[in-house]
């Protein structure tokens, strides 16, 4: 395993952390429960094969996740250091933060957390949020009184915000986005590490999408990688500014596969990097013209979820991600765990295009797109209306 420097803390992080957002869950009583028993035996492996850092959020796995990490890292004797998240939207007054952090010591069975993140805040929201809750204060508090040993924050807004949140000079970790398909935040991370902030890359292989990448992406990126997730581990590891990455591993299979891709893969020299990244400018370049990504057409009267829509078309024309981005449409409308309208909601108001940088002509576009997208949407519509005619 390969071990670096998180930016100024001295601590050397194993280049590969246990992400744990997605531990596999069973039913049982009419309750669902994490599967532990094979959730431990991946956790062990990972520590036994050198991982050293794992990663966790009050909310992850409806709030089963850490207490079930309290499970494995009791009987762990080297040091394993952990992450967690509080849960932003639930503080909504002074107090409320030291109230989940108390808690969550208590779920992870821990005096002290070492990477405690103020979960996926953007600039303004954290300055409005602070206003309310103080929670800055209660921060540093609890780092002073040992309860916290670093304060970080995880990160989903426009980089522009990473570069004002790492000038407050509170942060010395950040948790961020960062992957092949996913490169928007690569100068404020140059910027943050700079300033000597470490920076833990999530989603490396973008939520399993770049192992479904055709092949000949692959060819064209990096020929050596034997496959898709040497290519997407191996490219997030050739940025020197990131000190680790956090790959969500359901199973031991996974566990060995990411842990032999990190440690026995070939690192990729400057100029494959140069390649691979023009590569992917120029399929960025064409995914542009479709849509940035922005957000600013966002508050649709009729809740179509644009950016959404727009991603996976994007998925599905330019990166021939084809079944995922169709099977990922059909869940708008299908599936309570997504948030927003297909296109079919549209009424061609036309208030999202006054809003667009781009003056795209959205309502337009997001016929297209559902045309493009929608043959799964289109199966379960016609199983839902048989499944009703049946019952008649
Ligand atoms: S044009 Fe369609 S997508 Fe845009 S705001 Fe109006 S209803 Fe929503
Ligand atoms: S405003 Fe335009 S570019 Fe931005 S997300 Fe919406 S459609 Fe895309």
């Amino acid at each position: 395993m390969l071990y670096r420097t998180l930016g100024q803390t001295g601590i050397k992080l194993s280049v590969l952390g246990y992400g744990t957002k997605y531990l596999p869950e069973s039913e049982s009583k009419g309750k669902r429960w994490i599967s532990i028993d094979n959730s431990i035996k991946a956790m062990h492996r990972s520590f036994e094969l050198g991982v050293n850092h794992i990663d966790t959020s009050y909310l992850y796995n409806n709030g089963l996740s850490e207490t079930a990490i309290s499970q494995v890292l009791k009987n762990w004797q080297e040091k394993i250091y952990i992450g967690t998240k509080a849960p932003t939207k639930l503080i909504k007054k002074p107090g409320d933060y030291r109230k989940y952090l108390e808690e969550q010591l208590s779920r992870l069975n821990v005096d002290c957390i070492d990477f405690y993140y103020f979960d996926q805040v953007d600039y303004q929201n954290f300055l409005l949020i602070n206003k309310r809750t103080n929670w800055i204060k209660e921060a540093k508090k609890a780092q002073k009184e040992g309860l916290i040993k670093h304060i970080g924050f995880s990160f989903n807004a426009p980089p522009e915000e990473m570069k004002l949140m790492v000038d407050m000079k509170l942060f010395s970790v950040i948790s961020c986005s960062y992957n092949l398909l996913n490169r928007k935040n690569s100068i404020a991370i140059e910027y943050a590490a700079s300033k000597g902030t470490g920076i833990i890359a999530a989603e490396p292989l973008a939520g399993g999408k770049i192992v479904l990448l055709p092949n000949k992406f692959r060819a064209e990126m990096n020929p050596s990688a034997r496959n898709n997730v040497e290519l997407g581990l191996s490219f997030v590891i050739a940025n020197r500014c990131i000190s680790a990455t956090l790959c969500s591993m359901k199973n031991l299979e996974m566990v060995e596969e990411n842990i032999f891709y990190t440690a026995d893969s070939t690192p990729i020299t400057k100029e494959q990097l140069k390649n691979m990244n023009d590569y992917l400018d120029e399929l960025q370049e064409a995914a542009d013209k479709i849509c940035k990504g922005c957000k600013y057409c966002l508050s649709c009267p009729q809740e179509v979820n644009i950016p959404y829509i727009f991603e996976l078309y994007i998925d599905h024309q330019i990166y021939g991600l084809k079944d995922y981005a169709s099977q990922m449409y059909s869940n708008l409308e299908t599936n309570s765990e997504f948030t927003g309208k297909n296109a079919l909601s549209c009424f061609n108001c036309g208030l999202c295009s006054q809003k667009c940088p781009l003056n795209i002509e959205i309502s337009i576009k997001l016929k297209e797109a559902h045309k493009t997208l929608s043959p799964y949407y289109q199966e379960i519509k016609k199983t839902e209306l048989k499944t009703k005619r049946k019952r008649k």
